[in-house]
């Protein structure tokens, strides 16, 4: 469980991010963090693993206050937050395992990663993962000679070899096409499940997070103005959190958009 309690962030340029915004993620749940551009996604997101500090308010997972945290303890705490960043920022000339594996190095002792030499219960653990993410057969490959779509599953791989408590994942498919984006979101979702995850993830895709959230929380302007079950996201509330807009059309040009993507991948399986 994570709990933000009036969590305010105002950056040293006076920028105020975030204000007062409360609310609980219970263990499985995936979010759906929306909201136009400067809207505070990223800060609500940075706060929470502290690469950002908060101004005021309260941020606990499980039993430990994340906010004053400081040091070992900080490090400590990090450890149990996996992050899927938007660039999938893999490291380019070490394999696929290799990759994965680095999600572990919090725990490795400084010889044992300085080597890259990982307990073998690491290892089985992150041939399960790729398995899971479908790369099995790509663990030996350099990062650098995969797609997209593989890149973010990696990601997603090494943020679970962590074992986690909590995933933040900021625009996980704002560079890939509409097709893949879906996989990924799917992905997450599923793991989330299996693994009785809470998840926060920032999308500024309306029917993405709609698809593939349990819950979506809209921000405008740094608070929260909007948060209900995916089906309660009315045209009303939409315009409150981006402003007036057509929404119906909006939400039929995406769909036609998936649907088009979506047939033409099945062309190409069917070798048309
Ligand atoms: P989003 O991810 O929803 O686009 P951000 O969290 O990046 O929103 O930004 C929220 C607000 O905080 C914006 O007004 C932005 O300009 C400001 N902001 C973000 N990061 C910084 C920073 N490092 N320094 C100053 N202002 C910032
Ligand atoms: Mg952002």
């Amino acid at each position: 469980m994570l709990e933000l309690e009036a969590l305010t962030k105002t950056y040293k340029t006076g920028d105020r991010a975030l204000t007062n915004v409360s609310f609980a993620v219970p263990a499985g749940q995936v979010v759906g963090l929306i909201g136009p551009s400067g809207a505070g996604k990223s800060s609500l997101i940075r706060c929470i693993n502290r690469l950002v500090e908060p101004t005021a308010g309260s941020i606990r997972l499980g039993d430990t206050e994340l906010t004053t945290l400081n040091g070992r303890a900080l490090r400590k705490a990090r450890r149990r937050i996996g992050m899927i960043f938007q660039e999938y920022a893999l490291v380019e000339r070490l394999t696929v395992m290799e990759n994965v594996l680095s999600g572990r190095l919090g725990y490795v002792a400084g010889w044992r990663s300085f080597l890259r030499r990982y307990p073998q219960a690491d290892i089985d653990q992150a041939f399960g993962l790729l398995d899971r993410v479908g790369l099995g057969e790509h663990y030996n490959k350099r990062a650098d000679e995969l797609s997209g779509g593989q890149r973010q599953r990696v990601g997603i791989a090494r943020a679970l070899e962590q074992n986690p408590e909590l995933l933040l994942v900021d625009e996980p498919t704002a560079s890939l096409d509409p097709k893949t984006s879906r996989q990924i979101m799917r992905l997450i979702q599923s793991v989330c499940r299996e693994m009785n995850l809470p998840a926060i993830i920032n999308i500024h895709d309306v029917v993405l997070a709609q698809n593939f959230a349990d819950r979506i929380i809209g921000l405008q302007a740094g608070q929260v103005v909007f948060d209900g079950a995916p089906s309660e996201l009315s045209h009303q509330a939409l315009t409150r959190i981006y402003g007036a807009e057509d929404w119906a059309q909006v939400q039929q040009t995406n769909e036609l958009q998936v649907s088009e993507a979506e047939l033409s991948e099945a062309k190409v399986l069917e070798g048309l």
